[in-house]
């Protein structure tokens, strides 16, 4: 049996029960290592606990399978939310119904942060990762250029890294061509986190920000005003 459980920003004040439960009844919890970092206090003891490096997604699927297989009950864990460019799709390719695969949901980065800089998500939102690993880069700038037009709150996830430290700047000239230079623009960094910091500014000014990949940032629509240093998109209801 597998579990692909979300860990939500990190802390465990901010992890599902259904998610802390699951944890405590596997053999193993497997993980890219910054993750397995996260929870190593509360399971060190307990568990057996696998951290394998970045980019090795499949081989941690693989590793689990086998495990599985063999028995054991099997944790394979994301930050956030597995489901969203997490590890869930990437499990049940590997599993092909080979054992039975549960998914464990957890709160999304988008959620985290928005809740930090106030209540910009009222409204329709599109996420979009700038990170152009898996996807090529031209699909990216079309689903800014077309989330833009369609006046969506956008949040963007892999916002910079050191290999593409432009991307956040390419991405705000995409929707400066269709949102006012004003909009409110806000960014967390380490939402949940130890290092927790976040800012709220303007879309034209986002790109300054000190903003790393360890950053989600929101972009508000045509109506996302700042009120009281927070970002916040009227739902549409008379007060
Ligand atoms: N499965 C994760 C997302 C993985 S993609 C989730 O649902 O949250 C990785 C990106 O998510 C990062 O580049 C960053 O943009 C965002 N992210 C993940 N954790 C974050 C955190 N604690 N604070 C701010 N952004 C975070």
């Amino acid at each position: 049996m597998i579990y692909v459980v979300g860990l939500g920003p990190g802390k465990k004040d901010q992890m599902t029960k259904r998610a802390l439960d699951t944890l405590d009844k596997c053999d193993v919890i497997i993980g890219y290592k910054a993750y397995i970092d996260l929870i190593k206090d509360c399971y060190d003891d307990k568990k057996e606990l696998v951290s394998s490096p970045m980019k090795g997604e499949t081989s941690r699927c693989h590793m689990a399978l086998e495990r599985a297989l063999n028995g054991d009950t099997v944790a394979i864990v994301s930050s956030g939310d597995p489901g969203v460019y997490g590890m869930a799709g990437i499990m049940l390719e590997i599993a092909q119904g080979k054992t039975e695969v549960e998914i464990v949901p957890g709160m999304t980065a988008a959620c985290t942060a928005a809740a930090i800089l106030g209540a910009p998500l009222m409204h329709d939102f599109a996420i979009i990762s700038l990170s152009d690993l898996l996807t090529p880069w031209e699909l990216i700038e079309k689903r800014l250029t077309l989330a833009g037009e369609a006046d969506f709150i956008v949040c963007l996830y892999n916002p910079a890294s050191h290999g593409r430290p432009d991307h956040l700047r390419k991405a705000v000239e995409i929707l400066l061509q269709s949102k006012s230079p004003e909009t409110p623009a806000g960014w967390v960094k380490n939402a949940g986190r130890d290092g927790e910091e976040y800012g709220v500014t303007t879309l034209d000014k986002i790109a300054d920000e000190p903003i790393n990949m360890f950053t989600t940032v929101i972009i508000g629509n045509s109506t996302t005003k700042i009120q009281n240093g927070k970002m916040l998109t009227p739902r549409g209801y008379k007060i």
